[in-house]
């Protein structure tokens, strides 16, 4: 790919820079479903649902899980802030398991006192994390 549809990526979690790079694309999960980022995109500002993101360089695609957030989109530049993100290698499998089940178990008893969309957002996060690791 043309190195003029590159454009600058960062995504930034609360306690460290996550990934500072070069894309020619960007795909992830928001409250208005899943995007996929060009070049040249019309400047917008995104709610980031969990999901995994994809950042694709031309060449190569690298994966990671994104938990939620803010996007910000500039023509030559996509922004990022996370409420947490993990590659594949950084995840632990048993504690998003445990996470699931801890989720799945809040959602089935549904007490009267029952955050739901606390315990929906929780599950999500763990499945995100699954998904990602599965057949790895
Ligand atoms: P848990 O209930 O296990 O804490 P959670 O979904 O509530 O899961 P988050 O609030 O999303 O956790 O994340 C808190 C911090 O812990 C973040 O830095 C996140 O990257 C990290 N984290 C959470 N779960 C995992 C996991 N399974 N593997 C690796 N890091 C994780």
């Amino acid at each position: 790919m043309a190195e003029n549809n590159l454009f600058q990526v960062e995504i930034i979690c609360p306690d460290h820079m996550f990934y500072q790079g070069e894309a020619s694309m960007i795909e992830f999960n928001t409250s208005e479903g899943q995007v996929g980022i060009l070049k040249n995109h019309v400047p917008e500002t995104l709610i980031v649902r969990p999901g995994i993101v994809v950042i694709t360089d031309g060449q190569k695609k690298q994966e990671a899980a994104l938990h939620g957030g803010f996007a910000e989109v500039l023509k030559d530049k996509v922004t990022i802030l996370a409420q947490a993100a993990e590659w594949p290698r950084e995840i632990d499998v048993a504690r998003a398991e445990e996470a699931k089940e801890r989720a799945q178990k809040r959602l089935s008893d549904k007490r009267q006192d029952l955050d739901v969309l606390r315990a929906e957002l929780s599950l999500k996060r763990a499945l995100v994390r699954l998904d990602l690791t599965k057949n790895k």
